[in-house]
């Protein structure tokens, strides 16, 4: 090639301290073959000259380019000592600019990769058939720049309002082991802080284990959903803390205990499983709907519906006591709400209520400060929405990964706010 020629060749290649030695079209892309011009090295045992011992060819996908996927041939150069004397051994050349020697793709790739799946959520197998590449290389890639992204120390600050809460990760194995997951969220800012295994008080206390102690004394407030082991992290690793039960988890539960109650009758007054023209059956969903949400046609349908499938009024107590519930959210005094709560909680447990209600008012004396506690945090008012939207957005990109780890990095780099300009700067782990 002339030299403008090679310099044009140079420029599109776009590598640094490297000759084009060819480039050839496929069917599948094009092959680019390179070689680094860099300084010759010295031996690393005696310091001495070494001399090129043999070359190997080393394929690495890269970016597409012009459209055309791309796989960058590196002939790397094995050097050995010259010195017959020397106990060194012979090594290969490094050049990380131009791609690790542990991954499959390259450099700019792995870059690029990472942002794809990552920062936009697309899936690992989209991206490698956009590279032409395996799973395994992009994934590869994705772990090794993510990982050195998401440990970065500025990640987060101190965090006034810490949360916990259980994720389903995925089903593994013939009979569909439910692996679950913890995530560990700073409440206020929507930012999920980590993500360790399992769903009981270990993990979480491990993790908090390893903050600096002065980063526990920072947080103020500990929310939960209405689970033991949480309850025990936080009374053994932030004892400090104000610990909040989460407003969306006492309002499932209440929607839990009305659905049970709602089965139960229909069992018990139809002698079986619900079917689409029994009357508890059609109105299984108005029942879930927040009240306000319901116009005048829905709450008579609801009600004509009760009427017609719930002869001893107990779906209707359980609806009741669903609303009610909601309602502690909308009391302004913390006082007021405190003492609401503890009086709810002896009131849905009255003989005349369903064994259901009785047992969601159990729950709610079980757990009265950690749900008034609320009322003076509001820890998780305005932030419930940003972590419901952050639990949805990390399942959406990671439900069904198996490998934990591989699970922990895409979570992080998705809804752990990582400083994604820092991945210019970062090296592979
Ligand atoms: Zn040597």
């Amino acid at each position: 090639m002339s030299s403008d020629a090679t310099r044009m060749c140079e420029l599109l290649v776009g590598l640094p301290e490297v000759n084009v030695l060819d480039v050839v079209e496929r069917d599948d892309g094009l092959v680019v073959t390179i070689e680094t011009r860099g300084l010759r090295p010295v031996c690393g045992a005696c310091g001495g000259p070494v001399v090129v011992k043999d070359r190997t060819d080393v394929v690495h996908a890269d970016l597409a380019c012009f459209g055309r996927p791309t796989v960058l041939v590196w002939r790397k150069v094995r050097w050995s000592c010259r010195s017959l004397s020397c106990v060194g051994s012979s090594f290969t050349e490094l050049a990380p600019q131009i791609a690790s020697p542990r991954l499959a793709i390259t450099d700019r790739a792995g870059r690029w990769a990472t942002v794809q799946v990552g920062r936009h959520g697309r899936s690992v197998a989209e991206v490698a058939a956009d590279l032409g590449c395996g799973w395994h290389a992009v994934m590869d890639a994705v772990a090794a720049y993510g990982e050195a992204l998401i440990d970065d120390s500025g990640r987060f600050g101190d965090v006034e309002a810490l949360g916990l809460d259980e994720t389903l990760r995925c089903r593994l194995g013939p009979w569909k082991v439910q692996q679950w997951s913890t995530q560990v969220v700073d409440v206020r800012r929507g930012q999920l802080l980590d993500v360790v295994e399992g769903r009981n008080a270990a993990g979480p206390c491990v993790w908090l284990a390893a903050r600096p102690e002065l980063w526990r004394d920072q947080v103020r407030w500990a929310t939960l959903d209405l689970s033991g082991p949480y309850r025990k992290v936080f009374d053994t690793m932030v004892p400090d803390a104000v610990q909040v039960a989460d407003p969306f988890h006492l309002v499932k539960l209440a929607n839990t205990k009305l659905d049970e109650c709602r089965r139960r009758v229909q069992n018990e007054t139809m002698g079986h499983r619900g079917h689409k023209t029994d009357p508890l059956y059609r109105c299984r969903r108005l029942l879930t709907k927040a009240d306000e949400r319901l116009d005048d046609h829905g709450r008579t349908k609801l009600l004509g519906l009760l009427a017609a499938g719930d002869p001893h009024g107990e779906v209707r107590t359980a609806w009741h006591a669903k609303e009610v519930v909601r309602s502690i959210y909308t009391i302004d005094d913390a006082d007021l709400a405190a003492q609401f709560v503890t009086r709810l909680g002896h009131d849905l447990q009255d003989d005349s209520c369903p064994t259901e209600v009785r047992q969601l008012g159990r729950t709610i004396l079980r757990w009265r400060h950690q749900i008034a506690a609320w009322h003076q945090a509001h820890v998780s008012n305005g932030p419930t929405e940003a972590v419901n939207n952050l639990i949805k957005r990390v399942k959406r990109v990671a439900f069904g990964i198996t490998n934990f780890a591989n699970y922990r990095i895409r979570a992080l780099l998705y809804a752990g706010k990582p400083y994604w300009d820092l991945l210019a700067t970062i090296t592979p782990r």
